[in-house]
């Protein structure tokens, strides 16, 4: 019998034969789960029986009844699908390159606009690796590679992503932990105190009890952050925003220039709280535990599902263009948008962005060097300092592109000096100095930048590299030099001209004639 959840394309484990999902990462998720059952188990070990023989026997009680309430918490949220979305099937994706008017377009700089059922227009954005259009408070999660409804974070603590589905227990998680770290810490330090009365000296009780040192010292380190943490939450909840909406600041108004307020939030934190806390959850968005049929005559669409199991659960426009509201918030009785039909034959309203791609701006310096904490960790003499903004949907070409121009591009003159911009860096044998610089990329949001076209960190590290050792390859090992990835970095030219060049790899047809000359 094959269930569905053997065909899951994200990075997500699957276990209990479908019932439970976490992330494909759950180290910390295992130590954290570690620590506070030693924790609480020190105490109950060497603290309680003292404390009940001293005070009452109620103090064990109401710390195992927390104890038990941290724990299902905790392993609730890392083993609930936090609201993971279906990655489109490949009638969808067919639906979708027909609706688009233009061929040839890569879909990665498509945005649908919507309107809310306030007014607002809002746009989504388009998820390359899915090949969905995100609903609105959808994110795609790179450690788990899937879009979650009301993505919050990932959170390593729970080794999951928090999110539309698991996000009260992980608040309460927060709130219980908060409540047992300030627990164990006062008894803690009245076990101390009353021992003392016994023993008369400090030292003498905790000689005594040497483990409540270590459960205070604990949980003394643990409570700021964790307390921190819930009250940060709860600020959010009475807000009705997620931490990625706060981080991202997505309802400032200044964005678009227009009054733009949260329109999930009802006004009020009262029913703000009890809408994110007590509002009904709906059921995964995945069907895990669907059976499937395996059927030769039918074909396989790419998400490994046959083409007539669909969802019951659609989260892509229907024919009147709505999507179904239970993707962000079942409470809400109608959708919280309708689409703007502006075109009846195109009711997907798409814009694009304008596309940059791998940037490289090349400077010709006497001397430049690249410094790390006061360490000069690269310099060279003369030769070429490059700093090199990798795009979102860079390949090979690309890279193939900058390499070859960055190697043949005549900075200097002739020998003789009669003619200018005559000689390569190679011809001089000069050096590179290369830097990773993702502002390149950056784009204007009113007065703040926004790097959301930039690669993400461990993608473009990996072309980054690719750059470097291809440039080492058809140069030489020796005259190439390299910043830090991803380091603050201090750096230091002497620009000698001034000459500066900012080279665009996919501007590269009007070059190539230029080359045919
Ligand atoms: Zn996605
Ligand atoms: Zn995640």
């Amino acid at each position: 019998m094959v269930r569905k959840w053997q065909f899951l394309e994200s990075k997500n484990q699957v276990c209990c034969n479908g019932r439970c999902v976490t992330g494909h990462n759950i180290g910390i998720f295992v130590f954290a789960l570690f620590l506070i059952i030693v924790i609480s188990g020190l105490f109950f070990g060497f603290d309680c029986p003292y404390l009940t023989k001293r005070l009452s026997p109620a103090i064990p009680i109401f710390a195992a009844i927390l104890f038990l309430m941290v724990i299902c918490c905790i392993v609730r949220t890392a083993f609930t699908d936090p609201g993971i979305l279906p990655r489109a099937t490949a009638d969808e994706i067919l639906h979708l390159e027909k609706s688009d008017n233009t061929q040839n377009v890569t879909l990665s700089g498509r945005i649908m606009e919507i309107q809310m059922h306030t007014g607002q227009k809002i746009q989504l954005k388009y998820c390359q690796t899915c090949k969905i259009f995100r609903p609105p408070r959808v994110s795609h999660c790179s450690l788990c590679d899937a879009c979650i409804a009301n993505f919050d974070h990932h959170c390593p603590w729970v080794g999951n992503c928090v999110g539309l589905r698991n996000y009260r227990y992980f608040y309460l998680f927060l709130f219980s932990l908060s409540i047992l770290c300030v627990y164990i810490f006062v008894f803690n330090i009245i076990n101390i105190v009353l021992r003392t009365q016994d023993k008369t000296t400090v030292a003498d009780a905790i000689r005594d009890t040497p483990a409540t040192i270590v459960e205070a010292l604990v949980c003394f380190v643990s409570i700021w952050s964790v307390i921190g943490l819930w009250g940060y939450h709860t600020y959010l909840i009475c807000r009705s925003i997620t931490t990625n909406e706060d981080i991202k600041d997505t309802w400032n108004s200044s964005h678009y220039g227009e009054n733009l307020k949260n329109p999930f939030s009802r006004g009020n934190p009262v029913l703000n709280c009890f809408s994110t806390l007590c509002g009904p959850l709906p059921p995964s968005f995945l069907n895990l535990r669907v059976i499937i049929q395996q059927d030769n005559n039918i074909p396989m669409t790419t998400t490994g599902m046959n083409n007539n199991l669909q969802e019951t659960i659609r989260y892509h426009p229907d024919e009147n263009g709505i999507y179904n509201n239970r993707v962000w918030d079942s409470s809400t009785e109608n959708p919280p948008y309708s689409f703007q039909q502006k075109q009846q034959q195109r009711p997907h309203v798409l814009h694009r962005i304008k596309k940059i791609y791998m940037r490289a701006v090349i400077q010709r310096v006497l001397r430049a060097s690249v410094r790390v904490d006061n360490d000069i960790i690269s310099s060279i003499d003369r030769g070429l300092c490059v700093l090199i903004g990798i795009f979102n949907d860079d390949d090979q070409n690309d890279i193939d592109y900058i390499v070859r121009k960055l190697l043949s591009i005549r900075l200097w003159p002739s020998i003789d000096g009669n003619r200018n911009w005559n000689r390569n860096v190679v011809d001089l044998d000069y050096s590179l100095l290369c830097i990773s610089q993702f502002t390149l990329h950056a784009t204007l949001k009113g007065t703040k930048p926004d790097f959301h076209l930039s690669m993400s960190g461990e993608q473009s590290k990996i072309l980054y590299e690719k750059v470097l050792n291809q440039l080492k390859q058809n140069y030489k090992t020796d005259k190439i030099f390299d910043g830090l990835f991803g380091a603050m970095m201090n750096v230091n030219i002497e620009n000698d001209g001034p000459v500066t060049i900012i080279l665009d790899s996919r501007s590269k047809k009007s070059n190539a004639t230029a080359d045919d000359e």
